[in-house]
């Protein structure tokens, strides 16, 4: 334990000393207990709580992660420019990283994201480039835009989240340690989704080699993702068809980051964006949580874990930013009748659409 503290430090994740500015605050986030969905279910059922990140999100790792990597390869010099494509998390995480360490950052993103993060990069100092929402196979998709901006761009570096394993990495050094620790190993399920792969894979790989393989790792997928059914079918890659309310989860394809576990994964389902927005409601009313609803779908996923787990089972997931990123939709009425889920929220619940 103590080596992987160790080198957690040297890599800039926070430990209980006091830190040294935003890097030294990714990380160290508290393990939730969820009350009232725990006495459901009759498990336990916890939350990690990565909003609490100081860019607010579980991406912060990610973004520490990659920049230091480049740092220690000799990729990213003094003044250099870091150019990411990103649903938004990532993009926050590093423009934070980049205002710490003194770099330019350049952001490509779907302009299908919510406004707030658009807002909230330029407030950053980002620049950031809101690209039409079109698939990875397209060549104006907002990743391959990335690349090929860093490329024209000298001392620049695209840091590309999705395949560069030093993401996972960063996950395997801070948050898997952090969910063994916090659990003292007793720990029977974790299951997140994922957009990039890095942390159900970092996280993962850690888990099950501290238990030798006991911990079971699943994936929980949103509508139009493809992973599940190819985690089910044993290995068969389908078209992406359908869509989400939820942002920055789903995926077409197994990332590299992904690759690094996918074989590990103990399964694999999807969960109906009904259950995840009733989720963000019910996480609410009886949690006192205000979260996105990535998180939401996570723990609709953990509670689903507990149940075929069984009874007195411990399970994990990731709370992975607030929903003050998406709240003109989440808790607008108008935008809940547009994507047809106003009767998703129990009418006791319907008061907190407020806007
Ligand atoms: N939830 C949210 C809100 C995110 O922005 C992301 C990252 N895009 C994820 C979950 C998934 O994390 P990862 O990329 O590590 O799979």
């Amino acid at each position: 334990m103590l080596s992987v503290a160790r080198t957690a430090l040297r890599r800039g994740f926070a430990t209980n000393a006091a830190v040294e500015g935003f890097n030294g605050a990714v990380g160290n986030t508290p393990l939730i207990y969820l009350k009232h969905l725990s006495e459901k279910t009759g498990s336990r059922i916890f939350g990690k709580a990565e909003f609490q990140n100081p860019g607010g999100s579980v991406k912060d790792r990610a973004a520490l992660g990659v920049v230091r990597d480049a740092e220690d390869q000799g990729l990213l010099k003094p003044g250099g420019t870091v150019v990411e494509g990103t649903a938004g998390n990532t993009g926050i995480g590093l423009a934070h990283v980049c205002r710490a360490r003194g770099y330019k950052c350049v952001i490509f993103m779907p302009n299908s994201q919510s406004q707030e993060k658009i807002d909230l990069l330029r407030m950053l100092g980002a620049e950031v480039h809101a690209v039409p929402a079109v698939a990875y196979e397209n060549p104006a998709n907002y990743n391959h835009q990335a690349r090929d901006h860093a490329k024209a761009l000298p001392n620049a570096i695209w840091t590309n989240q999705f395949d560069n394993t030093a993401n996972a990495y960063a996950h395997y050094i801070s948050t898997g340690p952090e969910i063994w620790e916090q659990t003292r190993g007793e720990l029977d399920g974790f299951i997140c989704s994922t957009g990039t792969g890095g942390t159900l894979a970092g996280t993962g790989k850690y888990l099950r080699e501290k238990s030798n393989g006991k911990t079971q790792i699943w994936l929980a997928d949103p509508p139009g993702s493809v992973l599940t059914s190819y985690i089910t079918s044993g290995g068969k890659l389908t078209e992406r068809s359908g869509s989400s309310i939820t942002e920055g989860i789903g995926q077409g394809r197994v990332t590299d980051n992904l690759a690094t576990f996918v074989n590990d994964i103990s399964g694999a389902f999807t969960v109906p964006d009904e259950k995840s927005i009733q989720m963000v409601y019910e996480l609410l009313d009886t949690e006192g949580l205000y979260l996105g609803a990535s998180s939401a779908l996570n723990v609709v996923a953990a509670v689903e874990l507990a149940l075929r787990l069984g009874k007195g089972s411990n399970v994990v997931t990731i709370l992975c930013d607030g929903a003050y990123r998406y709240q003109s939709r989440l808790f607008s009425k108008k935008w809940l009748e547009s994507k047809g889920l106003e009767s998703s929220i129990p009418d006791h619940l319907k008061k907190y659409a407020v806007l």
